[in-house]
């Protein structure tokens, strides 16, 4: 094991948005700063490079963002998803800093976009970033290396060695060789644990080892867990993530946003029994295809298939992987392996159940439904009757894990004791603070630009 002496003041345990935000904040206060970063050069930004948006208050227009949203429709908008289950405090001052976020963004090399127009109008709520997440991480690294902060890729963090209640040593691997070094205080933003599934599997049993994930492999929770077991105290519940239904077929880690499937309210969704299990019109896809990730969980081996007819397919965005196309059902059903009589008695009584279809409307509620059937499609139920026929499968994809470090709005992390003196926290790996249970697009981005930069802010404070 090599001990290295660093000069550097400041080290940042991660590579994506939140680490980068509080790496060139520390770096603007005078600060020496080393992002230490699992991840090859090519792969570097973790989570941050698949993302698309930030949700952001703003008072009146604000760059790309039209008319206002104040911070209590803000609010009211997490809450409806949390289910409540949000602290409201760090919530409410991680909604109030947004605004500034943005224009600090801009000067740093975000540029952003008008919200691309779609079923989910975002024009008012999330700036979109031209060239999408990794245009910010690319734009972030070259404002943080123009700023003097030095970036080691390819270097996981192996321990960071508490001594009571401050941090004495962060231990890393680089070039097959084991350092240590003695910053002066330390930032972990290395997300959460979601691609270590040996984890995943003690949470939630053998069927997360169906789960697909659907960002970096390198977020494995290995420092989380290392602070965990020194004491430092842990916020929200193993089981607990984001998780999304998306296309059966995409690679383990990593497929991102391109393997999202929009068809399920213009389909039947059987499991592998053939049989239905949920109102697939529910409400529109936006809003229900994270409960599709955890309904999928819940179904034999984890699978779900969606079959449409030939009307539907023009009316949801196209796959990245084309769908198994059959002449007929019974054909499709065997195409993709399911039991045939099962799939044909679930759609001919589906079919049956259709009403008077007339009032179709694919991109509104449109009260267009079953009767007599349980569960009952509540929206968009038109026979599936005209070929040819297509099918999906359905896999659960986690996009990131709520247990984390516990943070005060300070971003500083702590033991039962007390507040660990020089280490802060910032990004997925902390957001299970704010965020029990639920999501709402864009505040990830939010959590770790605004976490990021007050970490950045109160290492540098504690250093000087
Ligand atoms: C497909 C997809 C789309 C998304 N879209 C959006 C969106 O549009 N808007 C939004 O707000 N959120 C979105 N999210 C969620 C979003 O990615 C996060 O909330 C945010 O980017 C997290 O940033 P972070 O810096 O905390 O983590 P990450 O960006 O994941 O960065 C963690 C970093 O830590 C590194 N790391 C891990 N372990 C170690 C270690 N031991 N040593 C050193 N480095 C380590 C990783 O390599 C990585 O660079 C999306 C997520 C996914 C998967």
């Amino acid at each position: 094991m090599a001990s290295r002496k660093t000069d550097h003041d400041v080290v940042v345990v991660g590579g994506g948005n939140a680490a980068l935000c509080a790496a060139m904040t520390a770096a603007e206060s005078g600060m020496k700063v080393l992002i230490l970063e699992s991840a090859p050069q090519s792969y570097r930004g973790g989570n941050s490079r698949h993302t698309r948006n930030f949700r952001c208050m703003h008072d009146g227009p604000l760059s790309v963002l039209v008319e206002s949203y104040d911070e209590d429709e803000y609010f009211a908008d997490l809450i409806k998803v949390t289910d409540g289950r949000t602290d409201e405090d760090l919530a409410r001052m991680v909604i109030r800093r947004s605004e500034e976020c943005l224009p600090w963004m801009e000067a740093h090399g975000v540029r952003f976009q008008p919200s691309l127009s779609g079923t989910l109008s975002l024009a008012r709520t999330n700036a979109f970033f031209m060239g999408g997440g990794k245009a910010l991480v690319n734009a972030y690294y070259r404002t943080a290396a123009a700023l003097g902060v030095d970036v080691l890729y390819d270097a996981p963090v192996r321990h960071i060695q508490l001594d009571r209640r401050k941090v004495a040593s962060v231990r890393y691997d680089h070039d097959g060789v084991s350092h240590t070094v003695q910053p002066r205080a330390v930032i972990v933003a290395s997300g959460g644990f979601q691609a270590d599934i040996d984890w995943l599997a003690d949470a939630w049993g053998p069927a997360a080892r169906n789960f697909l994930i659907r960002g970096t492999p390198y977020n494995r929770g290995t420092v989380l867990r290392n602070l965990l077991d020194q004491g430092a105290q842990s916020v929200g519940d193993p089981t607990q993530c984001h998780a999304v239904a998306i296309d059966g077929r995409a690679p383990k880690f990593d497929g991102g946003i391109v393997t999202r499937l929009d068809c399920v309210p213009f389909s039947v969704v059987v499991n592998k029994n053939g049989d239905r299990f949920y109102d697939e019109g529910e409400d529109v896809w936006p809003k229900r295809y994270a409960i599709w990730g955890r309904l999928v969980a819940a179904q034999p081996d984890q699978i779900g298939y969606a079959i449409v007819d030939s009307r539907a397919i023009p009316l949801f965005m196209p796959s990245v992987f084309p769908p198994v196309r059959a002449n007929t059902l019974e054909e499709l059903a065997q195409k993709m392996e399911l039991p045939v009589d099962g799939v044909m008695k679930t759609i001919s009584r589906f079919n049956a159940a259709c009403g008077d279809t007339s009032a179709f409307h694919p991109t509104e509620l449109d009260g267009v439904r079953t009767q007599g059937i349980e569960p009952a499609k509540t929206n968009w139920a038109r026979p599936i009757s005209e070929p040819p026929f297509y099918g999906y499968t359905l896999r659960t994809g986690v996009t990131f894990t709520y247990l984390g470090l516990k943070v005060d709005e300070n971003a500083q992390c702590r033991t039962e004791d007390g507040l660990i003196e020089n280490l802060w926290a910032a990004g997925e790996t902390m957001a299970g603070s704010i965020l029990g249970q639920g999501y709402l697009a864009g505040y990830g981005m939010t959590i770790g630009t605004v976490f990021g930069r007050i970490a950045g802010q109160e290492a540098a404070n504690y250093v000087r």
